[in-house]
């Protein structure tokens, strides 16, 4: 009997530590976050020149709503982390590679079990230039505007398109702050043009060597720049520099333009581990406005950027380097007639200073000694002066710049 009592005493005491243990593991917390999501954002970080910010922009991307593979909210969303503060979305304004997934996807839910009949408008369709536009061409800057709204992104989108024609002869051009993409369709690509400027819009000249023999200007493309349709050049797209437009933009005053032309994941193509950060065109504004950044590209206030590699005006690109490299003497040698330099680089691009046959590279926020000996005329201490190899400024050469020194 007694054992049996202490039985019971032990199975009431199992049951009632069980049933605590119970209670303990429920009250507990349904889940626990193991890491934070916040994807942050690389910070890109430039000089002033003369007295403007240097802002960060990628003027031409796809989404799904043309041949691109992301949606425009991540296209938004990647250009925050990429450091941009401006993004134009610019899908085709003929091209709808997705639009006959979704069309066919919907059959099921139409009268007739059907899918709608795919056709690209205009120019696009080569059955009947004449062809309609089925879809509403601004609903994908209009998502884009959605999720800046909601998901509080300070991003500047720019509402644009590409008008493809043949790219052999004709060449693309997106069309840039335009106010409805709908309105400017049309097969004649001029009539698109008067479309585009009636609305206040810009219009790039974008890849201009993409699968042509040649750079010479085609019958179409005299008459596009000699008209003044052209304001700017996409002198780099991608990774590919076409080096006889820089000279153009500045023998026909036309800004200058560095663009990725994604269509996958921007990290795809250029990581968020590499060396370098996605090409992007800077633009020297007061403020990050459409109005400001508009006035900017007009007045040609641009430098080109990809894979380290910079693009403008020479008098930009030496003010870029005089305002990122601060210069000063560490001491006169006069035992080795020479004086030591010390460069600091400031901003988030490095810089390969050539002098004779060696390359200095200046990596971003780091610092290098540098000796120059005196000049055999004037006896006086040379100045820092370098071919800057990762700048260009006109057809494939490299300017030379003088570095100011205890500025
Ligand atoms: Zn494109």
């Amino acid at each position: 009997m007694k054992r049996f009592l202490i039985v019971l005493a032990a199975a009431a005491l199992c049951s009632s530590a069980l049933a605590q243990h119970f209670t303990t593991t429920f009250s507990g917390p349904t889940s626990i976050r193991l890491f934070s999501k916040n994807v942050p954002r690389t910070e890109i970080v430039l000089p002033k020149i003369d007295g403007y910010t240097l802002y960060k922009g990628d003027f031409h991307v796809h989404t799904i709503y043309s041949d691109g593979e992301v949606t425009p909210r991540e296209r938004v969303r990647e250009a925050w982390y990429d450091g941009l503060d401006i993004i134009a979305i610019t899908d085709h304004l003929e091209i709808r590679t997705y639009e006959k997934f979704m069309l066919k996807a919907l059959a099921p839910y139409n009268k007739d079990g059907k899918p709608y009949t795919y056709a690209n408008a205009g120019a696009g369709n080569k059955k009947d230039k004449d062809a309609p536009m089925l879809s509403n061409l601004n609903a994908g800057y209009e998502e884009a505007l959605h999720i800046i709204e909601k998901e509080d992104i300070p991003i500047l989108a720019v509402r644009g398109t590409e008008i493809w024609r043949n790219p052999r002869t004709t060449g693309e051009y997106n069309a840039l702050f335009l106010k409805d993409i709908n309105a400017i369709c049309h097969k004649d690509l001029f009539e698109c043009f008067r479309r585009v400027k009636e609305q206040g819009g810009l219009i790039m000249h974008n890849h201009p060597g993409w699968r042509r023999k040649t750079m010479e200007k085609s019958e179409d493309q005299i008459r596009a720049y000699g008209e003044g349709w052209v304001d700017g050049v996409e002198c780099v797209n991608s990774s590919t520099l076409y080096p006889t437009t820089i000279r153009r933009c500045i023998d026909e005053k036309l800004f200058i333009a560095a663009n990725t032309d994604t269509h996958r994941p921007s990290s795809q193509i250029f990581g968020r581990d590499k060396e370098y950060f996605r090409t992007m065109t800077f633009i020297m504004a007061k403020e990050c406005t459409e109005k400001a950044i508009k006035e900017a590209l007009l007045k040609r206030r641009t430098i080109g950027y990809s894979g380290n590699h910079l693009f403008g005006e020479e008098h930009y690109l030496a003010k870029f380097l005089n305002e990122a490299v601060e210069c000063k003497v560490v001491r006169d040698n006069e035992k080795q007639e020479h004086r030591a330099y010390q460069l600091t680089n400031k901003c988030s691009i490095p810089f390969l200073l050539r002098r004779g046959n060696t390359v200095y590279k200046l990596e971003p926020f780091q610092s290098l000694r540098v000796n120059f000996g005196k000049d055999k005329k004037s006896g006086k201490y040379r100045l820092p002066k370098f071919t800057v190899d990762n700048m260009w400024h006109i057809d494939e050469k490299h300017p030379v710049i003088e570095v100011s020194v205890d500025k």
